[in-house]
């Protein structure tokens, strides 16, 4: 069977560790396509234009929504952050399973439109005194930027019902375990399409 490939989109708050447990687990997990995000947030120290975001102007984004470059984008944190289709689309055809770290709104829009072949995970700290340590220790946002972050972790935390798992980031270790898991399941999603061929398989076969 051609298999295509499947989905896992990874939320939760900032500072709940998804890129610190991705990068644990991404050597392990075989075949995958991380998904670059566009955005128009300013660049942070350590990050990499094209490895971490493409970081754009609010006016290259408004085109981009224009031309329908996104497969899903939302307005976080007061930044523009989107998915690109096109790279999405040919990882699917390589059969990739495909990691995306987007907010709650950008769930709703995958499972909108993957649904079949998407998993998706929240990751969260223990508690929101935690989730403050870390984004301190991570230093790489003002005060003023953290205190907006905070705010938002409390909305998106009423969300959790929306995923299919939920991962308490306390231990990295256990968390990544967790984590490696999930993504090895979330690969074997197998798609409407191949069902149905399934199906009507068993149903052309003469009794
Ligand atoms: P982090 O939360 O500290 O990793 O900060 P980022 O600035 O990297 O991400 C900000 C928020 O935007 C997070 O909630 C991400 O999950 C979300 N995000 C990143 N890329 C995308 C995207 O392409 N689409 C959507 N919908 N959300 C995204
Ligand atoms: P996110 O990508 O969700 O915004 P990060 O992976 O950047 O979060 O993690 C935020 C900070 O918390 C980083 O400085 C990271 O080293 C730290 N961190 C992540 N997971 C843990 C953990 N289980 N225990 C302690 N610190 C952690
Ligand atoms: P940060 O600015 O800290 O890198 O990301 C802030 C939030 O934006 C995170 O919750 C992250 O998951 C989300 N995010 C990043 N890229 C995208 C994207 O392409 N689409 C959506 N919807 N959210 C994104």
């Amino acid at each position: 069977m051609n298999k295509s490939g499947a989905v896992l989109v990874l939320s939760g708050p900032s500072g709940a560790g998804k890129s610190s447990l991705l990068n644990k687990i991404i050597d392990d997990i075989g075949e995958c396509y991380f998904s670059i995000s566009t955005t128009t947030r300013p660049i942070r120290t350590g990050e990499e234009e094209g490895v971490h975001y493409h970081f754009v102007s609010v006016e290259e984004f408004k085109q981009d929504i224009e031309d329908n470059n996104f497969l899903e984008y939302a307005l976080v944190h007061g930044n523009y952050y989107g998915t690109s289709i096109k790279p999405v689309r040919k990882a699917l055809s390589d059969g990739k399973l495909v990691l995306f770290d987007i907010d709650v709104q950008g769930n709703t829009a995958v499972n909108n439109r993957l649904g079949d072949i998407t998993t998706s995970v929240f990751i969260t700290p223990p508690t929101l005194s935690e989730l403050k340590k870390r984004l301190a220790g991570r230093s790489t946002d003002s005060q003023e930027v953290m205190d907006g972050r905070l705010k938002m972790a409390k909305r998106e935390i009423q969300r959790i019902s929306e995923y299919d798992f939920l991962i308490i980031n306390d231990d990295l270790q256990r968390a990544a375990n967790l984590l490696r898991q999930i993504a090895i399941t979330a690969r074997m999603k197998t798609p409407n399409n191949e069902i149905n061929d399934f199906v009507q398989k068993w149903e052309d076969i003469e009794q």
